[in-house]
């Protein structure tokens, strides 16, 4: 039992430290939070029961997250706690109960403040003028990131008292509105998005560049004040206090005088929550009087005195009307609930992706259910499963159709996929999808042929395959309903000019299975022309980098395909780029590929270009980005404390280059900075 138990804390611990590391060092956690405070719960549990099991170093004995190599290492003043957790109102009954019984006697008040979904971090002030911006890092010691929160315009860098010496702690956040247009702006780069804002704010504050920071609109609310031969007595005062030195503080706070109180505030901010500008994930109590506080003093890892209540992450239930199989451009078939509507943090909610066949059958969802809706903290809503005790009696398993609701020809399903697709490539919902897969940005990018212009070339059967759209001429897309011969020679010439968008593109735009666009510009580079990459065997295909077994099965079989071939020809007959158009360009804007097929390492902390656009641009440029330093590799950037990779390219005689060479080389490529 003992063993089994030992083995249970150590996969536990093991589980939550690399939960930590991707949550507060690389800012990409891979569950949701409740699942990870799930298993915290499950080790605490485990440890109150076999105390004589704890660790010190156990996740629960101490605050997570650590200081980056990227920012010098500062120790704080006193430690920055985190805060326990609570989800009930019993858990929060149990608190007060534990509270009262430790200041006893007395009365306890708590003041309620809003827990921002944010990043904490420390500001030290002296004569009033801001010094020091240090992150919570492991508690103990955090990254002094002075210069990025220097260009916090809500943190003021003078207070508003002369001759002040204090240290202010409080939390980084950023507006829902400010995340989803860098969200929006990062998906246009090809980068990959934040979960949230809290890791927007958290991958924001580790930047190198202050002026990137500065653009990413970060805000600061403060919560707490450290000031020696301080008077006050009272948290609320402390807040006052705050705000006259000129710090912002949340106005959403309350004084609870009882717990009903405190219930109250919780309910109201739990219902009214989508409709603040910035994330809340629950409430924070704190114990009023800073005696008392002191009294109850704190573990490791948190205050006794405080504690957060937070919310469940927002669920409402609906009926599910329908369930519509959506038939993509490969053929895959996903199926989609059509929902009651039904508001959803802030929003209303009419459908939901139910992915697959397997998803359908795992939660048996069923027509007429009521489901429980669910939206954490990104914007795509997901069904979290059935209440079977509102099920009517009449239902039955859902039962996936066989055949493909558009075409009706039958469905397959593929080996070690959960996806059923529809395997004719005549299929009329298959040809719009192609069609607009061809058209789209990234593709042949033709202006002004939507969806509702396709649907009816389609329906007119106008268009057979993608080639028919170069014969289409003026006259037939004049006939279709609202389109005025201004908008026909429009998208007419639209239409013509996108031949000459490169190779590389138009292999994408085929809209074979798996070959994105990188993958496209990768098979560019190497095979140069589709006659090429026609005649090249699978083992060729499979030896190019990064072009797995996967990749190379569906592009062979799919150039073999008789209609590919026919379609291959007809693009080429309309004048289509079916090759390199000289040796070295491809759709990157005309840019040398002066890294093709290199190997390029980055070390140290890049000072005027964040290293994810460092990134982006090597590749533009034909170029690896690898993380660690081998024979292989052909290039070493450095920048600032480079540390160990720099002195293997050394000991392996790796060209290198600093920080200021490599932006002299990518200006020369013509790279705009
Ligand atoms: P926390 O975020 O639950 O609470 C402590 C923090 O609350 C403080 O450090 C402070 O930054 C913040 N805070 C906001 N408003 C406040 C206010 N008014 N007064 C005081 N503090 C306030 O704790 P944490 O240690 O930062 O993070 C732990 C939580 O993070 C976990 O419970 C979990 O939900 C999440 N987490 C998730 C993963 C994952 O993989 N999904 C991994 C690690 C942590």
């Amino acid at each position: 039992m003992t063993q089994a138990t030992v083995r249970n804390i150590n996969t536990l611990s093991k589980a939550i430290e690399e939960h930590n590391y991707r949550y507060y060092i690389l800012a990409q956690p891979s569950i949701e939070d409740r699942e990870y405070d799930r298993l915290m719960q499950e080790l605490i549990d485990l440890e109150t029961k076999n105390p004589h099991l704890i660790q010190p170093n156990s996740p629960t004995q101490r605050v997570s997250g650590e200081p980056t190599k990227d920012f010098s290492t500062v120790t704080h003043s006193e430690p920055m706690l985190s805060l326990d957790n609570s989800y009930s109102e019993s858990d929060i009954e149990a608190f007060h109960r534990r509270v009262t019984q430790s200041v006893n006697p007395g009365r306890v008040s708590y003041m309620a403040e809003l827990k921002i979904d944010g990043v904490a971090l420390s500001l030290i002030y002296k004569n009033s003028i801001l010094i020091q911006a240090v992150t919570r890092g492991n508690g103990t010691q955090g990254d002094d990131i002075t210069t990025n929160a220097r260009t916090i315009r809500s943190i003021p860098l003078k207070l508003h008292k002369p001759n002040i010496n204090c240290e202010v702690r409080g939390e980084v956040y950023m507006e829902q509105g400010d995340f989803i247009k860098i969200n929006d702006l990062r998906k246009k780069a090809s980068q990959p998005i934040f979960a949230n804002p809290r890791n927007s704010t958290a991958g924001s504050l580790k930047l190198q560049n202050p002026a990137v920071v500065s653009e990413r609109k970060l805000r600061f609310f403060s919560y707490s004040l450290i000031e020696k031969n301080s008077n006050l007595t009272l948290q609320s005062e402390h807040l006052n206090r705050l705000l006259s030195l000129g710090l912002p503080v949340n106005p959403n706070r309350c004084l609870c005088k009882s717990l009903n109180e405190v219930f109250k505030f919780y309910q109201g901010f739990s219902e009214t929550r989508a409709s603040l500008p910035y994330e809340i994930d629950g409430i924070v109590l704190k114990v009023n009087n800073i005696t008392q506080q002191s009294l109850l003093g704190h573990t490791a890892k948190s205050p006794r005195w405080a504690m957060a209540y937070k919310f469940a992450s927002y669920q409402v239930r609906t009926k599910l009307i329908n369930i519509e199989l959506q038939v993509g451009r490969t053929g895959t078939i996903t199926p989609v609930a059509i929902l009651d509507p039904v508001k959803l943090a802030g929003s209303t909610i009419s459908r939901a992706s139910l992915h697959n066949a397997d998803e359908i059958q795992r939660k048996d969802i069923r027509l007429k259910d009521t489901i429980l809706l669910e939206k954490g903290g990104d914007v795509i809503p997901k069904v979290v499963s059935v209440i079977s005790t509102q099920r009517p009696n009449d239902t039955e398993a859902y039962q996936f159709p066989t055949t493909c609701p558009v075409c009706s020809h039958s469905l397959v399903r593929d080996e070690d996929e959960a996806a059923i697709r529809c395997e004719n490539p005549r299929c009329a919902a298959q040809l719009k999808r192609r069609i607009e897969h061809f058209s789209a940005r990234g593709a042949m990018d033709i202006d002004g042929l939507g969806p509702a212009v396709v649907k009816q070339l389609v329906d007119l059967s106008l268009v057979q395959d993608v080639g028919d759209l170069y014969s289409l001429g003026i006259e037939k897309i004049c006939s279709l309903d609202r389109i005025a011969i201004k908008s026909a020679e429009k998208l007419s010439s639209a239409i013509l000019a996108s031949r000459a968008q490169p190779f590389d593109r138009v292999l994408f735009a085929l809209g074979i299975r798996h070959i994105g666009s990188t993958v496209a510009r990768t098979l560019s580079r190497k095979f140069r022309s589709i006659e090429n990459l026609k005649s090249a065997s699978l083992n060729e295909l499979e030896s190019t980098p990064e072009i797995g077994p996967k990749i190379a099965e569906s592009l062979y079989t799919t150039l073999k395909d008789k209609s590919m071939i026919t379609l291959i020809e007809k693009l080429k007959t309309a004048g289509l780029q079916t090759q390199l158009s000289d040796d070295t360009t491809d759709s990157n804007k005309g840019n040398p590929l002066i890294f093709n097929g290199k190997n390029v390492v980055l070390t140290g902390s890049l000072e005027k270009i964040e290293r994810s656009k460092a990134k982006t641009f090597i590749e533009q440029l034909g170029g690896n980005v690898r993380s660690s330093v081998s024979t292989k590799t052909d290039l070493v950037v450095f920048g600032q404390k480079p540390g160990s990779k720099l002195k293997k390219a050394g000991e392996l005689k790796i060209d290198t280059c600093d920080e200021t060479q490599f932006l002299t080389i990518l200006t020369e490529a013509g790279l705009e900075l």
